[in-house]
């Protein structure tokens, strides 16, 4: 492709609203643009961008035996109604409705589609084991689409589902979409943690996250120093460390005058925050729920939704008035004389500590040297607590470290959920109906791309590894009205075409500075500049990724340009083809 005809309009200025750099670079190299919040469009570098990605995970998926389907992006609400998702999944669905009155959801993602799709033509368990995917746009309403196309409303997915007999099978089809998602992320070179994750609104037991290492990502990884235990901070048990058991001391109220943190409470006591239990007030659903963790700790929202079984759009914070008619005040809210109708909910380490200090319900007041049991009472949930850094990891005496990363792929173990809510079923070699084990397994493409510009960039701008670079070379003709250097340019160009390489040609009538910037911010592999030594034939060569120039023949060049495409070929193939030595 020639660059005086490629549609790139780059920017020389960061624009405004992109806080993070594949956000910026992706604008600025000309790769996408915005067209409203959270939805963009792929410029021609960026679209090339897309499908190469979307070609390794094609490759991926098809070796590991799914077959590639597509169903449409929109979905009737019926199939959603019967999972109980249509209004569960919330403001994040969008839906719509035709002349008819019908309604209808943008898939945010296909679970139901694909087991409504299969059941009426499964019939039988020798039809299983059956692995399916699509690579289709999916639209979420997202609360805060953020960072470009890494929190769109509009993006694209790589979605698969597995139908199989039984648990154990699930498992064997769950381990090979584990693998298959290994080498898709080996192969866009990103460098990645696999944790275990939380199921939150797709059901089922067990679940992976793919996680592309970055400072800018929004997921927090939690893993042991060790390797052996790695899971995201939603999921990540916490062992809270408690104090010693003690003599259960007399309930006793007292006056905390303008004491409303945990830490002015402790503080005005002489006691520890840990002793002072912190009460988060609730709206669940419309119902009043308090939840009483210990006071040096945080509430992790994502085990609370998982222990109420209630999606996240359900649950907000009572306002004042709510509060006081629960027969509390706001800020003093304590387990003790609560009305009947509110639902507390202690984390279990609460009920393992000795005279605790509770709000009183009323303005200025606490009541010290309350006990679990004999003061107060609720439901006992295992583990409410967000995990922190130093944390004692379960069964072992290793300490959690954190990562942050971005969440590129998510697999998941389903079980009969969605088989249950559909009657997706199959008859035995006994002839006996039985419900189909699935999974379902998620690849963000358009949101891997900002993974590896996070991964992949300088203060000039990304560097594309070879396996999704747009493009593979760049020759930049210094001064295209230097008919000698043109000729040469065009001359290279051809001959790089002609071998097979995805090659540009920079011969627009620009001052050579521009064609460099533009050259580094979209992030090339290899270039070649055309300039005064033409008439020798002698070019400059050099890498994105380096440093060094070198001046060489344009033939020499031309070998050069071959041998590190067919290198980067040869490790691409060679990491899949060690990849499956170990696993056999
Ligand atoms: P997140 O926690 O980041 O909101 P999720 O867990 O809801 O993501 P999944 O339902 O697991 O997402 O979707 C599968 C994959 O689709 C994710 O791993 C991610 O790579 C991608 N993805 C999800 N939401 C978005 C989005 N709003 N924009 C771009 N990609 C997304
Ligand atoms: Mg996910």
């Amino acid at each position: 492709m020639k660059l005086s005809k490629l549609y790139m309009p780059t920017l020389r200025e960061v624009p405004a609203d992109a806080e993070i750099a594949s956000h910026q670079l992706l604008l600025r190299g000309a790769f996408i643009r915005k067209s409203a919040s959270g939805i963009y469009t792929y410029l021609p570098l960026g679209y090339k961008v897309i499908k190469k990605v979307e070609k390794i995970v094609r490759e991926e998926m098809d070796r590991a035996g799914s077959q590639e389907i597509l169903m449409s992006a929109i979905q009737p609400k019926e199939i959603w109604e019967a999972s109980d998702r249509w209004d569960r999944f919330g403001p994040e669905m969008f839906k719509l409705r035709d002349r008819n009155d019908r309604e209808f959801c943008l898939g945010p993602t296909a679970e139901e589609y694909f087991t409504t799709l299969i059941k009426d033509e499964v019939k039988s368990y020798k039809q299983l084991p059956l692995n399916l995917y699509q690579i289709q746009t999916k639209y979420r309403d997202e609360k805060r689409p953020r960072f470009g196309i890494n929190r769109a409303r509009e993006f694209s997915m790589k979605d698969a589902y597995s139908f199989d007999t039984t648990p154990e099978t699930m498992q064997v089809s769950y381990m090979e979409m584990y693998r298959a998602y290994e080498k898709i992320f080996d192969r866009l070179g990103l460098d990645y943690k696999i944790v275990e994750g939380d199921n939150g609104a797709m059901g089922g037991k067990k679940s992976h996250e793919f996680i592309a290492l970055s400072e800018t990502g929004e997921g927090v990884i939690a893993y042991s120093p060790t390797g052996k235990y790695a899971a995201t901070q939603e999921k990540a048990k916490v062992v809270y460390e408690l104090p010693e058991r003690c003599e259960r001391l007399e309930l006793e109220e007292v006056y905390t005058p303008d004491s409303t943190t945990i830490e002015a409470v402790a503080s005005f006591l002489g006691l520890k925050s840990q002793n002072c239990i912190k009460a988060i007030d609730l709206m669940v659903s419309g119902n009043p729920v308090i939840v009483f963790i210990p006071g040096d700790r945080e509430l992790n929202m994502a085990k609370l939704e998982g222990y109420l079984m209630t999606p996240e759009h359900e649950i907000e914070m009572m306002n004042d008035e709510q509060i006081l008619s629960i027969n509390s005040a706001p800020r003093y809210t304590g387990p003790i004389g609560l009305s009947e109708d509110v639902r507390l909910i202690f984390d279990k380490s609460i009920t393992q500590m000795d005279n605790l200090v509770v709000g009183a319900n009323k303005v200025g007041y606490h009541i010290k040297n309350a006990n679990y049991d004999r003061d107060f009472k609720g439901e006992i949930c295992e583990d409410l607590l967000e995990v922190r850094e130093g944390d004692i990891i379960e069964g072992t005496n290793e300490k959690f470290k954190f990562a942050r990363g971005i969440e590129v792929g998510n697999i998941f173990q389903l079980g009969t959920k969605y088989s249950e809510a559909l009657n997706a079923t199959y008859l035995d070699e006994n002839g006996k109906e039985q419900l189909i084990w699935m999974g379902s397994y998620g690849v963000g493409v358009t949101r891997t791309v900002t993974a590896i510009v996070e991964q992949n960039y300088d203060e000039n701008g990304i560097i594309w590894p070879m396996s999704v670079a747009p493009y593979h070379v760049i020759v930049t003709v210094v001064n295209p009205k230097d008919e000698i250097q043109l000729e040469l340019g065009e001359k290279i160009y051809n001959s790089l075409v002609e071998l097979g390489h995805e090659v540009l040609l920079d011969d627009r009538n620009e001052r050579a500075g521009v064609k460099f910037k533009d050259r580094d911010l979209i992030g090339i592999p290899i270039r070649i500049t055309v300039g005064k030594r033409a008439a020798e034939e002698i070019v400059e060569y050099s890498l994105r990724r380096e440093t060094e120039k070198t001046e060489i023949f344009a033939k020499e060049a031309i070998e050069k340009v071959s041998g590190e495409i067919f290198n980067s070929s040869v490790k691409d193939n060679l990491s899949k083809a060690l990849l499956d030595l170990f696993e056999n």
